[in-house]
């Protein structure tokens, strides 16, 4: 072990312990350090919530970011796809910071959704509650 690693590693190790002994003065300065600034707060939260819902798109497309169906890579467009349609009150839940981070976390989650465009997305819902046009439409995706 290098020098400096060590140092770092002891450095650590006094931070972890000065904050448990201090939890309490930590907190109250982040709170009052929020209620200072709330438009930093919501940058936070807003680059927070981005980098989250990256990390869930390139999580279940294996690093690939684009529609499963028609190949459609402009990120705005780009939305998680539940593979199996889901009633309403579930798809609701569904959503957000919490659905990402869940998303993340979870191993297996990650196969039951796809990547598809807004537009694909409304064709997969639209079959799957109404099975026979299955065949009469087809999406395609061109760049120009
Ligand atoms: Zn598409």
């Amino acid at each position: 072990m290098t020098r400096e690693l060590a140092k770092k590693i002891k450095l650590r190790k006094y931070q972890k312990e000065y904050y448990k002994s201090h939890k309490n003065d930590y907190r109250r300065r982040i709170y009052k350090w929020r209620s200072e600034n709330p438009e930093k707060v919501i940058l936070i939260r807003k680059r927070f919530r981005l980098k989250a819902r990256r990390k869930a798109l390139s999580k279940i497309g294996n690093g690939k970011i684009e529609c499963s169906n028609c190949g459609c890579n402009i990120y705005e467009y780009l939305e998680i796809n539940h593979k199996k349609l889901l009633l309403k009150s579930s798809m609701r839940r569904d959503r957000g910071d919490s659905f990402m981070r869940r998303i993340i976390a979870d191993k297996k989650r990650g196969e039951k959704y796809e990547i598809t465009c807004r537009i694909c997305n409304s064709l997969h819902y639209l079959i799957e509650r109404y099975p026979n046009i299955k065949n009469n439409h087809k999406i395609l995706w061109e760049q120009i």
